[in-house]
């Protein structure tokens, strides 16, 4: 051994040949971490001073390569001053650069993960033998951040501008495969044959079999393309990478320039580009949103894992009431992920129904090469239609997924319980009705919780698991499991109505149906609301939930918090109600649907829903945008407040998490609690007080009041 760390160790093998180690103590992946930099360097040196060294091997210790720097650093980092922030990359890149500079020949092992920093260290290497089953990638750019450790100025340089512009862009993971087809990596080999290949490779290049000279030569030099060639790479690619990117997320561009201002240069000078961007990347808010959020998730992945440790059984046979639009979806997904699942329900065409959406589902992967018809036939076998409570008594879990009537859920709830073991585990997917009301009709309350899924489930990735006041942990514990198994991601909150995204929901659309009322186009709160970053404005949203049943919902909120939440005034959308305009189900609501060209739903508006509106509504107005965005989202994020003040969620972190994955909350503000921190929660309470003449869903709380007093952040 010559070197010997908690994370890099290097040891002689025999006849010359170096093993570089990363083996992080402690830890299930490699990371780039302070300790794993601080020990590069130190096992370089070790290197540089072996007498008699004729190549190096790296490898890793781990299931994975290295999976990138650790995140949880960057938040500290963020808060240095640019030239720290400098010598932090300067450090990792003159390691790099000292092992690209080695007199001897490096070939690296790559076994699982090498992302981010991990690629970037292979790329210094001069051969990169994968594993099949690896994976590589620089997806630095989803968190808003460029390559900082030489990946902008190797990548080009190995593997040409396209591949470089598209990896870097896009932040994808890409198959060995892929890796090798692009030129990443050399040779790509079955797992358990890649050390002997890798040690082959570079037993190759000591005997001057393979010639690694010019390969490092290549990656040092300027980028070999002309000025017409360097214009078509990156001036026609960052119009188009600007374009998929959007305005809200700086970093795919910046990378696509620093790579296009460094063409002409050589490896030092170019990583010092790469520096001036990183660093300014590094100063944006979409960067310290999309590293909070990055950090936010791993919160709520620990918190299901740790749940799912606790669960008494894994599920082996899941039931589903209800075929609808959303027993249909529980029971796709459930089916997809391996857990098979019966659906029942009262009426035949209610099956159908659900079997023919899971039917088409199944059908457009198979059209698109990502499944084969055998497996669409075994996952369709998996679900079992049925209109009785046959063998229901070997399930383990049920969701409840029929319509949205506390009457009938008492009843269907009673009933199920009639037909299932004492252990079986009984969840509702109600939106909005109290757990611990919906508990009243049941015999073992212990065995029941919500288990809120969002629409379409397939494609929505939130669970909220809700715990009723009688809720067990076990009851919590296999829904999460179920949850976690469907690949979904769940977060569990204590029962109020509406649970936490629609218990928060409703107010941002009382926000905006107070614009309408005073005079404001809902077209412009649209396009306001989309420029700000949601993925649809409020009453495109609203068309799309469904008027009746976002009008059904609004009683239930109105019920639950009747001193904010009921309301004094007929709105829009009760209008829209009234007259049969359900949004887009019915082709008709604040916008009517015509079909495009390829069958999907467009939105156009018409006069006839501004005439309808027009009783309801104040003379046209024209708000300014700040106005717009301060009255739709002061309501939702003040009712967010209050539901971590109650304890409904947790953390602030779990309630960022909840809104971006269950409503497209913008991603680049980090969630809602970033967006106020990111105000100041002082500035906030002003906005607030600025409209509280508006009614209690703008009244600051008390806690918020508190916080600003003393310059608390929600994340400190
Ligand atoms: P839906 O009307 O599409 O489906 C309800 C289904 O339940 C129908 O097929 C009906 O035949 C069946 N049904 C009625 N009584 C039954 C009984 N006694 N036993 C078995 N089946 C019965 O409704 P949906 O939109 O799928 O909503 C179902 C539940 O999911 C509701 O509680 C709703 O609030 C909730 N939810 C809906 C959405 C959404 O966007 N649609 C999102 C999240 C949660």
């Amino acid at each position: 051994m010559i070197f010997k760390g908690n994370a890099v160790s290097v040891q002689m093998l025999e006849a010359g040949i170096a093993e570089l180690n990363f083996d992080l103590q402690g830890e299930s992946v490699n990371k780039f971490d302070s300790t794993t930099v601080s020990e590069l360097g130190e096992a370089i040196t070790a290197l540089e001073n072996t007498e008699g060294l004729k190549g190096v091997l790296a490898t890793s210790g781990k299931g994975v390569f290295i999976v990138g720097a650790d995140i949880s650093e960057f938040v500290p980092l963020f808060e240095l001053d640019p030239a720290a922030t400098g010598e932090h990359l300067t450090k990792n890149n003159s390691n790099l650069n000292r092992l690209e500079d080695l007199g001897v020949p490096v070939v690296v092992a790559i076994n699982g993960f090498a992302l981010g920093g991990g690629l970037e260290f292979c790329l210094a290497c001069d051969f990169r033998i994968a594993s099949a089953t690896a994976k590589v990638g620089l997806p630095e750019a989803k968190l808003g951040l460029i390559p900082g450790w030489g990946g902008t100025v190797r990548l080009p340089r190995l593997a040409g501008a396209d591949v470089a512009i598209e990896w870097i862009a896009s932040g994808k993971d890409q198959k060995a495969e892929a890796a090798l087809k692009a030129g990443v990596v050399d040779g790509v080999v079955a797992p358990e044959a890649l050390r002997d290949a890798a040690l082959n490779v570079l037993q190759q290049c000591i005997d001057g079999k393979l010639d690694y000279a010019t390969r490092r030569a290549q990656k040092k030099a300027p980028l070999q393309l002309n000025t017409i060639e360097s214009m078509m790479a990156f001036e026609t690619s960052k119009a188009f990478v600007a374009a998929q990117a959007g305005a809200n997320y700086p970093a795919p561009v910046i990378a696509v320039k620093c790579m296009q201002k460094a063409a002409g240069m050589v490896r030092d000078e170019a990583l010092e580009v790469e520096k001036e961007g990183f660093i300014k990347v590094a100063s944006t808010d979409a960067a310290k949103a999309l590293v909070g959020l990055f950090l936010s998730d791993q919160v709520i992945a620990k918190n299901a894992k740790g749940w799912e440790k606790k669960a008494d059984k894994k599920i082996a046979q899941a039931a589903v009431l209800g075929a609808g639009i959303m027993g249909g979806g529980i029971a796709y997904q459930s089916a997809l992920k391996g857990t098979p699942i019966k659906m029942k329900d009262i009426a035949q065409a209610g099956l159908d129904l659900g079997m023919s959406e899971a039917n088409k589902l199944l059908s457009k992967q198979v059209n698109r090469g990502r499944m084969t018809p055998d497996k669409m036939g075994q996952i369709l076998s998996a679900i079992d239609p049925t209109l009785s409570y046959e063998s229901f008594d070997s399930v383990d879990m049920v969701v409840e997924a029929v319509v949205e009537n506390p009457k009938v859920k008492h009843a269907v709830l009673a009933d199920v319980e009639k037909h299932v073991s004492d252990d079986t585990i009984i969840a509702s997917n109600t939106s909005t009705i109290s757990i611990t009301h919906l508990a009243e009709a049941m015999q073992r309350p212990e065995n029941f919780c919500g288990m809120h899924f969002f629409n379409p489930v397939h494609a929505m990735p939130l669970v909220e698991v809700i715990r009723g006041e009688k809720t067990s942990d076990k009851a919590v514990a296999r829904t999460v499991a179920y949850a976690n198994a469907m690949g979904k991601k769940a977060i569990v909150v204590n029962d109020c109505p509406g649970f936490l995204v629609n218990r928060v929901l409703f107010p941002y659309f009382a926000g905006f149906a107070g614009l309408v009322r005073d005079g404001a186009d809902f077209q412009k709160v649209d396009k306001v609301m989309e420029k700000w970053g949601w993925p649809m404005g409020p009453a495109y949203l609203l068309d799309v939930v469904g008027i009746d049943t976002g009008s059904h919902a609004e009683h239930v909120m109105a019920e639950g918090f009747p001193d904010r939440m009921a309301k004094s005034y007929k709105t829009a959308a009760d209008v829209m109600f009234e007259n049969e305009r359900y949004g887009q189900k019915n082709g008709k609501g604040f916008y009517s649907y015509e079909k495009d060209k390829r069958g999907k739903p467009k939105k156009v508006a018409t006069q006839e829903a501004y005439d309808l509106i027009a009783p309801v509504a104040a003379d046209s107005k024209d708000f300014d945008n700040e106005e717009i965005i301060a009255r739709m989202m002061i309501p939702m994020a003040t009712e967010m407040a209050r539901c971590l003040e109650e304890n409904i969620v947790g953390s602030a972190a779990e309630a960022d998490m909840a809104l971006i994955y269950g409503i497209g909350f913008p991603p680049f503000r980090g969630g809602i609690f970033r967006w106020i921190d990111s105000i100041g929660i002082e500035k906030f309470v002003e906005l607030s007080d600025k409209y509280k003449h508006l009614g209690k869903l703008y009244e600051a709380t008390d806690a918020q009041r508190e916080m600003a007093a003393a310059g608390k952040k929600y994340y400190a």
